[in-house]
């Protein structure tokens, strides 16, 4: 076995923070409220923290504890553009895509201003996600959407990797003009704690086996009780396959990881020229991406996705084959660091809908429901939230929450989301890495001959 993964230590939490030790107590007998919600991720705490602060009779349910899914596992990066590809969703979407770029830009202004207000101390670095181009041709790519988004009025700084301030690992990238990096399990701590000293009524360790509209409420049942609210926003993302209430195909649930170096020497890390430490993500079909902590280890992540989940969906470990290939990608683009050592791996369930959009939507008058931002939800999940939120009380949705906001029940099954389309997506990336890789030894020997 290589020597750098000798020690990694798996965890079916993450690794950015432990789990809380102060669970609030879970739901015991019947209660009821105004309005319910399910979820306690960054999208489920954000609703129920915007409707307490407008004054509603709001209780919130969580099967584990508030940010045990996606919301602490994630990258840490809050992207200010849409998850997919741009120009796909030009083809497809063209009519949504401005209202959904500027829903994007919004959401990460929308996160900045919610760690402020509520003080959450979260190591957070305003420098910009990149995206970044391992080769010419994606480069290309890169050059493409940025003049996407251009002309939707969403500027990015386009520039080879001196340029932008990122490892010459890569070509060079667009940095996005908003948002950037933090620890993600910091986020979900700072705003739990936020919503448990709000006027909302939280349930940990409550489970929702059951969602049903009876006689114009909402009842949501666990093992230990039953809520009847006049309204319920259902924000379980990956998760929210479990009930016959959610239309089908909502969202696929698809299984990724994150990977995290032990501490690096400042000194090496000052060598790679990553001078802006801005956090990267490639321009696969499936990203890497790649970014910095305070604790001077590289976390890096996704590669590839694994559907075929059942519900409902169970704690996991992270499988050491993903971590190795993952872990050797990262020695190939950072070869200067090949001999330091895994210190962690975890993974968490990620949400993705048949058309790459984020989605909110309402079944009947009463049941609110949102899910996919397929990859990008750390920004958007809670936007989206405080949005719905608003929606409730105000009773008309904002031109943003519009942007997102499906009228229909029913949703096609993703085409690429699937055992065979993800692993075809992975082989396209392979091949083009090894063209990649071949180019490249080829214009270095035509240099060395010169
Ligand atoms: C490994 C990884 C890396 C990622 N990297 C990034 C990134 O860098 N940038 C980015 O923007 N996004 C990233 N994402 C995506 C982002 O984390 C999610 O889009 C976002 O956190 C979704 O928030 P959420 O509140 O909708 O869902 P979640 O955080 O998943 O919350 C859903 C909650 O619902 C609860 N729940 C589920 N079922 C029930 C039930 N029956 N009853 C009660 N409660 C229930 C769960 O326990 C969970 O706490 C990543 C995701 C993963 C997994």
């Amino acid at each position: 076995m290589n020597p750098t993964y000798k020690n990694v230590e798996y965890t079916s939490f993450t690794g950015w923070i432990d789990p809380p030790t102060d669970l609030a107590p879970p739901l015991q007998g019947a209660q009821e409220c105004d309005v319910a919600v399910v979820g306690g991720g960054m999208g489920g705490m954000a609703t129920a923290l915007r409707l307490a602060e407008r004054g509603v009779d709001v209780v919130l349910l969580e099967s584990e504890f508030c940010g045990y899914g996606a919301s602490s596992r994630n990258g840490g990066q809050i992207a200010s553009a849409p998850g997919g590809d741009l120009r796909m969703l030009r083809v497809l979407s063209p009519k949504k895509l401005p209202g959904m770029v500027r829903f994007a830009d919004n959401a990460a202004d929308y996160v900045e201003r919610l760690m402020k207000d509520h003080k959450v101390e979260c190591d957070y670095e305003a420098n910009g996600m990149v995206w970044a181009a391992v080769s010419p041709i994606q480069m290309f790519r890169v050059k493409t959407l940025a003049a996407i988004l251009r002309k939707l009025g969403v500027d990015g700084q386009v520039g080879t990797a001196k340029e932008i301030g990122i490892p010459e690992a890569f070509v060079g990238g667009m940095r996005e003009r908003r948002g950037g990096m933090l620890n993600p399990g910091k986020l979900s701590r700072g705003v739990r704690r936020a919503l448990l000293d709000s006027s909302a009524r939280v349930f940990e360790k409550s489970r929702v086996t059951n969602v049903q509209r009876q006689g114009g409420k909402v009842v949501m049942t666990t093992s230990g009780g039953e809520l009847i609210a006049n309204k319920v926003v259902l924000s379980t993302n990956a998760y929210s396959g479990e009930w016959d209430i959610i239309p089908k195909h909502l969202s696929t649930p698809a299984w990724i990881i994150e990977v995290e170096t032990e501490p690096i020497a400042p000194e090496r890390i000052a060598a790679l020229g990553w001078t802006s430490r801005s956090g990267v993500v490639t321009q696969h079909q499936i990203m890497e991406n790649y970014r910095l902590t305070p604790r001077n280890s590289v976390v890096f992540g996704v590669r590839r996705l694994e559907s075929g989940a059942s519900y409902p969906l169970l704690p996991r470990n992270p499988d050491p084959g993903m971590m190795r290939e993952l872990a050797e990608t990262f020695y190939t683009r950072f070869p200067s660091l090949s001999d330091v050592p895994i210190a962690r791996c975890w993974g968490g369930w990620i949400s993705f809908s048949s058309s790459w959009t984020t989605v909110a939507g309402r079944v009947g008058d009463n049941v609110y429901y949102s899910a996919s931002c397929n990859g990008h939800g750390l920004a958007q999940a809670p936007y989206l939230g405080s949005l719905i939120a608003d929606s409730i009380v105000d009773g008309k949705r904002s031109v943003d929450l519009e942007s997102v906001w499906e009228e229909k029940a029913s949703y096609p099954p993703s085409p690429v989301i699937n055992p065979f389309g993800l692993r075809a997506v992975w082989l396209f990336d392979r091949v083009s890495d090894l063209l990649n890789g071949s180019r490249r030894r080829a214009r270095r020997a035509a240099a060395s001959a010169s």
